[in-house]
């Protein structure tokens, strides 16, 4: 994957801001990662796409989400298509997330835009979980509404950007869907 994940000069300007914002130096904590995204694509879901991400960013500090029209590198798209919403991605940031009509008129908005978010932010589906956990996806059925990340998956998506953009876990770009694929 080439890199351009990042907008440029954001990951050394955020490093020369924490220590001065952080307190002392030798306890400052590593900078966010920023991942740059943009729904200009998926006008629809625009609202419920960012609510997604607040959530996010409510419950993790190695990474955040910040909505930007250029330099993105985490792309949103709306449209029909029969296996439903999906993202592809290499769980680093980068990538597309498309958002299906019908499916959305099914499941919580909020809930698939997280969900596939979450993707793109490194974790895998487990569709066998409760609706507290977002990564369950469809599993728990449309009734489940829940947005947020529960404790254990906030907890991976810090684990997987602790050191940043250069520590976070490189991986082949996979596509992921928000329920299992009918095969
Ligand atoms: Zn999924």
């Amino acid at each position: 994957m080439s890199r351009k994940y990042l907008l440029p000069g954001a990951a050394a300007l955020a490093m020369i801001v924490t220590p001065l914002t952080a307190g002392p130096a030798f306890a400052a904590p590593e900078a966010a990662t920023i991942v740059y995204y943009d729904t200009s694509d998926a006008p629809s879901f625009r609202d419920v796409i960012n609510a997604g991400a607040a959530n996010w960013n409510a419950a993790v500090s190695n990474v955040k989400l910040q909505e930007s029209s250029s330099g993105a590198s985490l792309h949103y798209t709306e449209g029909n298509d029969p296996q439903g919403s999906y993202a592809q991605t290499d769980g680093h940031g980068s990538g597309t997330i498309f958002i299906d009509y019908t499916q959305a008129q099914e499941y919580n908005q909020t809930r698939i835009a997280a969900h596939e978010t979450g993707h793109a932010l490194g974790l895998p589906d487990h569709y066998e979980g409760p609706c507290s956990e977002l990564m369950s996806g469809g599993g728990p059925g449309p009734s489940c509404t829940n947005a947020n990340p529960d404790a254990q998956e906030a907890s991976q998506v810090e684990s997987l950007w602790a050191n940043g953009f250069t520590g976070a876990r490189k991986a082949a770009t996979r596509v992921y869907e928000v329920t299992m694929p009918v095969r």
